[in-house]
């Protein structure tokens, strides 16, 4: 079939065009009126599902008084069947001929499946070509596989702009996708993207591989697509304008890590500090596909969270000294030519708040915990001449931790007659929507507690010491010093811990304001009833922003989470 060339073309040229498209949605005409006007000063394309409305072809009347009075928008009219994806139980002609009236009434540009292209009469897409911008489109909802299969058949029909839509199973789909669209990219306009929590690097990175622009949704709640993150997020979060060629890429890597706040964090560091990077999360299932990713993307450096931190060591090409001792390694720099090297500041990231306020040289510290955070904080003190003491509800994993770095074990029923110059939690209890307590009241004897939870800001620990007039140090202080440790190895500039410390209590304030979810970084582990163990009661989380320290340091992400994302339909 013959690709003509329209009078569109000028209107609709990729350098015309913002890089994010918002899609808009409403359950009739002023409804999505109603917010597009709300969008448009901020988001000047759009796309309007008239799918999702009772009977489309009635709207556009209505919606043609918006297009008049907003020239300066773009707007795309989609009618996706319910076949392929959208809301509109009408056949392809059907759609044909909506398409067709939306073209009359004043969009720029129309979108039509590939399915409803084979569907059509032999000229019948050329001649709605001949009247509007066409998107011809493809979306697999399950996988990312036979992109070049299926990007032949879209090239037997004329189009605008060929969007491929698929859905990341794996971190290597978005890698798929990316190679995808720089093969074509420069013989044609191209859409591309990997729907699914695990596509947000396509969603971001796909613009430098040659999409000529992405989706997003307007608001969180407003998603039309599995894994779409906002506008404001992609443009203020990820500067979405800026990435090019030069850009680099940074991410933390884990599982889960989708609400992870490093992305906050960094990406913030990154803008103050004038870096060209971007920083992602990335949801690893397996080392293999984050190792296969990281080398194909590429990526300058990684943030490594639960559960690859000990898993990582192996694939590194050498290490600091921290990670060889502590034998787990939360950062990584990959050179230029491909080799890994691990640095672990998750130790900076206890040590440095500490050493802001007193001298830790003989200073009698209680860790509760013996796993990976505690482990580093054992470490970490027992280096600066610390007296280090381990309570943990396996006994068995205190002691090794003991053993191995020359601290206490204490039994827990010790605990009650011993005080201490700071108690560290190194355990989940408290985290997320945890109400727990690691210790009981009369547990609490100590100067300072230091609280390495920090999801949320204020835990019922943080609670039971401020009312025994402990001073208290917020976890975010430990995400703030690693985080800030990391930026200098990856960037060489002093990190701008202030600017780190603002962004993540604010968004620590909008978990508990609610206005998204907390979601625990994993499941807090079910103990085995111990001896050593007391559970405690509940208590109500509240946000404290407390800023931290100036020094650089490291540890691992938490996950906030999202608003429950009413999933109106599929791109
Ligand atoms: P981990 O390796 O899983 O270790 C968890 C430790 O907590 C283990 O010693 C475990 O005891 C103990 N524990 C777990 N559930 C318990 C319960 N119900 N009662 C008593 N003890 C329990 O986890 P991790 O990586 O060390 O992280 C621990 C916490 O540190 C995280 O949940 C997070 O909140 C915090 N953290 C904060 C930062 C930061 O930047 N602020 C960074 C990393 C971690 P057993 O040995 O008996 O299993």
């Amino acid at each position: 079939m013959q690709v003509s060339t329209t009078v569109f073309a000028s209107r609709i040229q990729r350098f015309r065009l913002p890089r994010v498209c918002v899609a808009v949605v409403g359950e009739d005409a002023s409804n999505i009126i109603e917010r597009a006007e709300s969008l448009v000063r901020d988001n000047p394309f759009m796309e309007f599902r008239l799918d999702y409305l009772a009977q489309p072809a009635v709207a556009l009347p209505k919606l043609k008084h918006f297009l008049d009075l907003h020239p300066e928008a773009t707007v795309i009219a989609t009618c996706r069947r319910v076949v392929n994806g959208g809301k509109f139980k009408g056949s392809a002609a059907a759609q044909l001929d909506i398409l067709t009236k939306a073209a009359v009434t004043g969009f720029q540009l129309v979108d039509i499946e590939l399915q409803s292209a084979e569907i059509l009469k032999s000229g019948e897409l050329a001649e709605l070509k001949d009247r509007v911008g066409v998107i011809l489109s493809f979306h697999d909802f399950k996988a990312t596989k036979r992109l070049e299969e299926t990007f032949a058949a879209m090239k037997q029909y004329p189009a605008d702009f060929y969007k491929v839509v698929s859905t990341a199973t794996s971190l290597y789909d978005n890698v798929q996708m990316m190679k995808f669209l720089q093969a074509h990219s420069a013989q044609h306009e191209m859409v591309g993207l990997c729907m699914g929590e695990q596509g947000i690097i396509s969603r971001v990175l796909g613009v430098r591989a040659g999409s000529v622009f992405t989706f997003a949704a307007a608001t969180r709640g407003e998603e039309t697509a599995p894994g779409q993150v906002t506008a404001s997020e992609l443009r203020d979060t990820y500067r979405i304008e800026m990435v090019d060629a030069a850009t680099q890429v940074y991410g933390v890597a884990g599982d889960p890590v989708a609400h992870s706040m490093s992305p906050i964090m960094m990406n913030s560091a990154f803008r103050r500090e004038t870096v060209n990077a971007v920083f992602l999360a990335l949801h690893a299932k397996t080392m293999k596909d984050l190792m296969a990713c990281v080398s194909d993307i590429p990526i300058r450096g990684l943030s490594i969270t639960m559960p690859y931190k000990q898993d990582i060591v192996g694939s590194l090409s050498n290490s600091d000294a921290l990670t060889k001792q502590v034998g787990a390694c939360n950062t990584v720099v990959r050179s230029q030519d491909a080799k890994l090297y691990g640095f672990n500041t998750d130790v900076a990231g206890v040590v440095v708040p500490l050493e802001q306020r007193m001298t830790l040289q003989g200073a009698k510290i209680l860790v509760v915990g013996a796993g990976g955070v505690a482990r580093a904080a054992v470490f970490g003190l027992k280096n600066k001449g610390a007296e280090v003491f381990i309570v943990n509800r396996t006994p068995e994993k205190g002691q090794a931790l003991a053993k191995q770095t020359k601290a206490k074990f204490l039994k827990r029923t010790d605990l009650a007659k011993m005080s201490f110059d700071v108690i560290i939690n190194a355990t989940p209890l408290g985290m997320g929507s945890n109400r727990q307590s690691p210790l009981e009241d009369k547990e609490l004897n100590a100067k300072f507690l230091f609280d390495l939870v920090y999801v949320p800001a204020e835990t019922k620990l943080m609670k039971m010491a401020r009312a025994k007039n402990i001073q208290v140090i917020p976890g975010l202080e430990m995400f703030v010093q690693q985080g800030a440790r990391q930026f200098e190895i990856w960037s060489g500039k002093p990190a701008p811990v202030a600017e780190m410390s603002f962004v993540v209590s604010k968004a620590l304030e909008r978990l508990a304001a609610g206005t998204v979810e907390v979601e625990e970084e994993a499941p807090i582990p079910k103990a085995k009833p111990r001896t050593e163990e007391k559970p405690a009661p509940k208590a109500p989380a509240k946000p404290t922003a407390r800023p931290a320290a100036k020094k650089p340091v490291k540890t691992a992400a938490k996950k906030p989470a999202k608003k429950a994302a009413k999933k109106l339909a599929k791109r």
